[in-house]
């Protein structure tokens, strides 16, 4: 289309530039013809006037001189006759010559007449006299010549003057033929210049012709199907792919049926090169086309390019459900999720609960068994979650996978048993029992935090964060299902300036070290201690039990942990130097940190770094380390033994490993957690328990650590069933590292 504007402009261009040349020839000719006027007139001014002024000038001035030689002649010869015949004569000649010459020149030569013809008289008249006085002639004669001579002076001014004009005249000739060449020749150049810039854009069109002829072309070798339409917007004209398709539609004879349907008005309004319409996706046949239509201005007709865009509709309708679902699971994911709440909570105030369930061990999964198990684990987890959503709910529950480890479930209804706590406890039950995975059987602990609309928060992002809150919350508390209040909120806010926080707190030295003592149960003589961490962060004191759990969620628990270490050591070495027997330490060891790679060398390095004796070393770890991957496990425990240390079971009891692995740890002690210890004397069960774990240790050979004695009676009780340590407030509470190198000290 663009073609023919350009030839257009090409065109008009091309005119400029000839009327240009035709305005230029018309000035030149002009100005030439007014030139050669003008040298014309001065050419005859000089010919016919200012020569032939000259010619008679110089023949007066000849006869001037003619009538003073006449004199003296007659003053020779004396001979009167032949004096009268040649002045007259002369005199003749002169009247001829004056009447060619200007009036007032005229006049002037006339006074000169005059003068030389009173001495002519005066002449004659003493040559006649028949006492000639001789002198008298000769003063005659001169005063004659003096006369003649000033006249010449006088005719002599007269050519100096015609010359001069003479002169003017041809100077001025000379500067016209002059002016005439130079515009002779910058007519010539700008012809020159026109000329080449001619040949430059007729090139182009040339060029542009070539493109056109071939462009004419395209329609018929166009693998794509393109259909003309006249000015009332009929088809004249298919190309073959457009002849192919009518025919495999069968409408050869109605080839606007090639054509979307709801689109007339639109190519109606087409009517400049400019404007184009694209059509909708339309159906032909089983294929979706779309259809796009360019005016073309020459004849008023249309072309449409039809496209044939199945692929494109359905690799755009895939990046869709792509970009709205979870790949591993293919669940509706996050985004899909934000766009549901956010029309539900703008649309309208109908209440819906939301439960957020995150599993929690994933990464201990991942760690052990690599990440293709625990892609295994969420997908299976998925079905699980599925299965249910399609078994309850007609409509009423929506599944969502949320990030990595959780998904979230919507509620429309809020009767039993979709009641919220009720949902939670329902979603929980999913994961009682174990998922077989391959061989392997494994059991995901999951947490449920809920909330509901418009109570729990008012729109996507605020329901979601609250029902996160309740989900750590829940993890905190050890309750699988939490359910949202607002004094959760401040909790959460607290959480966040936690997190924060210690993220600069190894680098502010906000962390220090205290010892809990462990003491011999019968004696009541102490045998070491477990070294506890502090944080002191902006005025508060914040326990291990919270950040810790926090610390965990990211990488920050390996530093803590390699601090604890490294400091416990040093301090170790540090009493054992200066002459004191520290005794056996424990340090607690994160879940997270103990399966890390490397850990074992770390440990190793540790010890040969600070010089401690891993003999007095105890790591003590909890049995959450060993519910993802036992073996793994195992193998860390022995190379950990190897290097000499000791390893302890925390808060046993609490956990869900199974006996069966715990035979094969090679550990050397378990604590029994607090929970136990406390309860023992109310509970059946926890009494039982205890005792079941004594005999157990005494069948393994283990030491047993009561943790929490805090009175005498659980002292005693404990003391009974044969438990050798025991570590609670009942003898030490935790203290400084100065208060335990006194307690050493004495
Ligand atoms: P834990 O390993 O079970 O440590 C024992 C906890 O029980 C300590 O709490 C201790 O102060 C407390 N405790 C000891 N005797 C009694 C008693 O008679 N009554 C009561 N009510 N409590 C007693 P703490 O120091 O607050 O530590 C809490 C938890 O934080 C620890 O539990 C441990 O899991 C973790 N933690 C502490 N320090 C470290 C550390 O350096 N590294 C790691 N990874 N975790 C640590
Ligand atoms: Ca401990
Ligand atoms: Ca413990």
């Amino acid at each position: 289309m663009n073609t023919i504007v350009d030839e257009n402009k090409v065109m008009y261009r091309l005119i400029t530039a000839f009327a240009l040349v035709l305005l230029g020839a018309i000035w030149i000719i002009s100005s030439l013809s007014n030139v050669s006027y003008k040298v014309e007139d001065n050419m005859a001014m000089l010919v016919q006037d200012h020569l032939p002024k000259l010619d008679t000038i110089y023949a007066v001035q000849s006869n001037v001189k003619t009538h003073e030689l006449i004199l003296y002649n007659y003053y020779e010869t004396t001979d009167s006759l032949v004096y009268q015949m040649k002045w007259q004569a002369n005199l003749l000649k002169m009247e001829q010559l004056l009447s060619k010459l200007d009036k007032s020149f005229v006049n002037e030569v006339n006074q000169y007449l005059i003068s030389l013809n009173s001495i002519a008289q005066a002449f004659d008249a003493e040559m006649q006299h028949p006492e000639t006085d001789w002198d008298e002639l000769r003063n005659q004669l001169s005063a004659s010549t003096k006369i003649s001579d000033e006249f010449n002076l006088q005719l002599s001014e007269h050519t100096k003057s015609l010359r001069s004009s003479f002169k003017h005249y041809s100077d001025n000739t000379e500067t016209l033929i002059a002016k005439m060449v130079i515009s002779q020749i910058a007519f010539s150049g700008f012809v020159l210049v026109l000329l080449m810039v001619l040949a430059f854009v007729l090139k182009g069109m040339l060029k542009q012709h070539k493109i056109n002829r071939e462009l004419a072309l395209y329609p018929e070798q166009n693998p794509y199907p393109i259909i003309r339409l006249d000015k009332s917007r009929e088809p004249i004209y298919l190309n073959p792919a457009a002849l192919n398709l009518a025919q495999t539609l069968n409408c050869i004879d109605a080839p606007s049926k090639l054509l979307p349907t709801d689109n007339e008005q639109q190519i109606f309004a087409i009517k400049s090169e400019q404007d184009s319409y694209n059509s909708n996706h339309y159906l032909l046949g089983n294929r979706m086309f779309s259809a796009i239509f360019h005016h073309t201005s020459n004849d008023d007709s249309v072309y449409a390019y039809l496209l044939d865009v199945t692929d494109r509709v359905k690799a755009e309708n895939e990046l869709i459900h792509r970009s709205n679902h979870d790949l591993l699971t293919g669940l509706p994911n996050r985004r899909h999720l934000e766009e549901v709440l956010k029309l539900k909570t703008q649309r309208s105030l109908t209440p819906f609960t939301l439960a957020f369930i995150k599993v929690s061990g994933l990464d201990l999964v991942n760690a052990s068994l690599g990440h293709e198990m625990s892609d295994k684990v969420l997908q299976a987890m998925s079905q699980r979650l599925e299965n249910f959503i399609n078994h309850v709910s007609d409509g009423e529950l929506g599944l969502y996978s949320f990030e990595s480890s959780s998904w979230v479930v919507i509620c429309n209804n809020s009767a039993p048993p979709l009641h919220a706590k009720q949902l939670g406890d329902n979603l929980l039950s999913l994961f009682a029992s174990a998922l077989s995975i391959g061989d392997l059987g494994l059991t995901m602990h999951c947490t449920v935090g809920l909330t509901t609309f418009p109570q729990g928060g008012s729109d996507a992002e605020q329901l979601l964060r609250n029902a996160d809150t309740a989900l750590r919350q829940g993890i905190k508390e050890g309750s699988s299902v939490r359910l949202y209040s607002e004094d959760l909120t401040e909790q959460a806010t607290r959480l966040l300036a936690i997190e924060q926080g210690l993220k600069h707190a190894l680098e502010k030295n906000e962390f220090i070290l205290n010892i809990q003592p462990k003491v011999d149960t019968q004696t009541g003589q102490f045998v070491g201690g477990e070294v506890l961490i502090r944080w002191q962060y902006n005025d508060m004191y914040i326990s291990p039990a919270e950040f810790i759990p926090i610390a965990e969620e990211s990488d920050l628990i390996i530093g803590i942990g390699e601090w604890v270490l490294t400091t416990a050591c040093k301090q170790w070495v540090k009493w054992s130097d200066e002459g004191l027997e520290p005794q056996k330490i424990a340090v607690n060891i994160s879940a997270r940190h103990f399966i890390q790679t490397g850990f074992v060398d770390y440990v190793n390095h540790t010890l040969i770094e600070t010089g401690m004796p891993p003999s007095f070393l105890e790591l003590e770890i909890t049995e959450e380390v060993a519910s993802a991957n036992p073996e793994k496990l195992i193998e860390t425990m022995m190379k950990l033994k190897e290097l000499g240390l000791s390893l302890a079971i925390d808060d046993f009891g609490t956990g869900y490993s199974s006996l069966s692995y715990l035979m094969q740890f090679p550990i050397d002690t378990l604590k029994i957690d607090k929970a136990f210890v406390t309860n023992m004397a109310n509970s059946d069960n926890d009494a039982a328990l205890v005792r079941m774990i004594m005999s157990l240790a005494k069948e393994l050979k283990l030491d047993v650590v009561a943790e929490g004695v805090e009175t005498e009676g659980e002292h005693k009780a404990l003391a009974a069933l044969g438990c050798e340590y025991i570590q609670g407030y009942y003898f030490y509470k935790p203290m400084s590292l100065d208060s335990y190198k006194a307690l050493l000290s004495a």
